[in-house]
């Protein structure tokens, strides 16, 4: 079984706390991926489940087995580093068959081991070429293939895209998945890129300030944020957050209009303020005479395929994105439609969604 599991798991260095009691299950053969912005305790998980870091409390557990105290050499564990170590004055061949001819393969074995894994990560034309000429686009390439080429149960990436350029970086991405399906890996990958963590994991947790934000699927994760900074951190341009009263079965919003619901749709007291979450793409734009909401576009920004028009309320700036066709200008008044089975009620002491707060449907 190469299934993980973090029991309790904590680190602190000198007193400060970089990953605070942290829980998490990952499955044998799922791709999670670490997700957060810098400084909130990615890498140090990583280093714990690998066994470079020790943890100050709680437990690594691989399947059944206990590896808290275990080195990363005896955790059966394949690590690639941002920065990728290779040996510069081997072929790209012997690089991929270091780590078989270490554990004394078979010399047929070691062969079909290498060009499968040079087939599936592009490397072929290269395998005769010294990695000292080579480009960092293929060396962090080789850098994968040469911890995939002894078939890890549990592979560790930590960053393993940020130095390569962005086109090979969305090849990358999407060979990486491959290669994590074809050899059935359990896979932990860090990134702060959260179009990243979308794209390729099973699942994301993600991470701030060293605690454990929300774990679930890409579309849970983007859809039903646990709380405001999962909703601010996934997307972009991210959930927009308002501030909303609440007042005989609608949400206000100040000179912007009200949503009614309702009855028996919006479990929130009367009287109450909330923080209403609502995506980008998930408001209609519409005749400002026959809508409930209407605001000034303060700012048009086109890119590419779509058009991100900027808002204001109470001092609060918002965005929606329309396809780049949107006939829209500077100042023009629009009428906002949110699709409210969308809507997100976020509690604004707390900062974690209010559940059941509004059971879809508002009118
Ligand atoms: P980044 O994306 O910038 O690498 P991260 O999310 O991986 O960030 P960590 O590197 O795990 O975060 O760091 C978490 C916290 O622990 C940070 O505040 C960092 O300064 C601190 N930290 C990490 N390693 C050490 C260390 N060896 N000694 C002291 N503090 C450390």
């Amino acid at each position: 079984m190469s299934s993980i599991r973090l029991d309790r798991l904590g680190k602190s260095f000198a007193g400060i706390v970089a990953v605070a009691d942290m829980d998490l299950n990952i499955g044998n053969g799922e791709f999670m991926a670490l997700l957060g912005p810098s400084g909130c305790g990615k890498t140090t998980t990583m280093n714990m489940i690998a066994g470079l870091v020790e943890p100050t409390h709680g437990r690594v557990m691989f399947g059944e087995r206990d590896v808290t105290g275990v080195p990363i050499g005896r955790r059966g564990v394949g690590f690639v580093f941002q920065n990728y170590a290779i040996f510069t004055h081997m072929t790209v061949y012997e690089n991929l068959a270091y780590g078989l001819r270490a554990r004394g393969e078979e010399a047929s074995k070691i062969d079909a081991r290498v060009r499968e894994i040079a087939g599936l990560l592009d490397l072929v034309a290269f395998l005769g070429r010294r990695a000292s000429g080579l480009s960092v686009n293929i060396l962090q390439r080789l850098a994968i293939g040469r911890s995939a080429a002894v078939n890890p149960a549990i592979f560790l990436l930590d960053e393993p895209l940020s130095n390569v350029d962005a086109a090979f970086r969305a090849v990358m991405r999407a060979e990486l998945r491959e290669l994590q399906r074809r050899l059935g890996q359990t896979m932990v990958y860090v990134t702060h890129d959260q179009l990243e963590a979308m794209a390729m994991a099973d699942r994301i947790a993600i991470m701030d300030r060293g605690v454990l934000q929300q774990v679930g699927s890409p579309i849970e994760v983007y859809r039903e944020p646990a709380n405001t900074f999962v909703a601010r951190f996934m997307g972009s341009p991210s959930m927009n957050l308002l501030t909303a009263g609440v007042s005989d079965g609608a949400l206000s919003f100040g000179e912007m209009g009200s949503l009614a619901l309702a009855d028996g749709k919006l479990a929130l007291t009367n009287g109450s303020s909330v923080i209403a979450g609502f995506r980008p793409e998930d408001v209609r734009l519409t005749d400002p005479a026959n809508a409930r909401l209407r605001a000034r576009a303060v700012f048009v920004e086109r890119i590419g395929a779509r058009v991100i028009i900027h808002f204001e309320d109470r001092g609060q700036s918002f965005k929606i994105v329309e396809s780049a066709g949107f006939p829209v200008a500077q100042g023009d008044i629009l009428g906002l439609e949110p699709d409210t089975e969308r809507l997100i009620a976020f509690d604004p002491k707390t900062t974690l969604a209010i559940r059941g707060a509004v059971s879809h449907g508002l009118h």
